[in-house]
């Protein structure tokens, strides 16, 4: 079994609805929420909108591997009706976006996949509901 924390956001219709519904399939197609944030409202990150976010950070107990993870947590942004990728790091409005931020203890770097997730510590909408549910959890070299 795999220690997987997911990172989720939304900013647009009911985010609340939209976080709710998100981690239900995480918890039906990831794996068993072992633990879960609050859900904190943020303002936008890296652009420029009028829609504020809501974000939460889950730990999940899984099977899958991280690339399997990745499909799987695309599949559901999907489902929830996420048409517009990020293009060339320019985000956007989102119903959902679900960011893989640390699977185990690994280091991974492809094309499709970096973990620990590159932005994680620079970003207080998922330091802080980071810290709520693992507060020992730190940068590398920084505990
Ligand atoms: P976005 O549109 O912001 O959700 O960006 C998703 C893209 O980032 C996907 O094409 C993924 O292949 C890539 N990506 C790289 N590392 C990660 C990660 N740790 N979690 C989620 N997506 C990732």
């Amino acid at each position: 079994m795999h220690q997987v924390y997911l990172g989720l956001g939304t900013n647009l219709g009911d985010k609340e609805a939209n976080l709710k519904a998100a981690l239900e399939e995480i918890r039906k197609r990831v794996g068993e929420i072992t633990s879960q944030s609050a859900f904190y409202a943020s303002e936008p990150w890296g652009f420029e909108s009028d829609n504020s976010f809501l974000n939460a950070v889950c730990c999940v107990c899984t099977n899958l591997s991280p690339e399997e993870t990745l499909h799987t947590t695309q599949a559901i942004e999907r489902t929830l009706g996420r048409l517009k990728k990020s293009v060339n790091g320019a985000y956007s409005d989102r119903i959902i976006d679900i960011d893989i931020l640390l699977f185990d203890d690994l280091q991974i770097n492809t094309p499709d996949l970096t973990i620990p997730h590159p932005q994680m510590w620079e970003r207080d909408f998922v330091k802080i509901p980071l810290k709520e549910i693992a507060p020992d959890i730190a940068p590398k070299g920084k505990k």
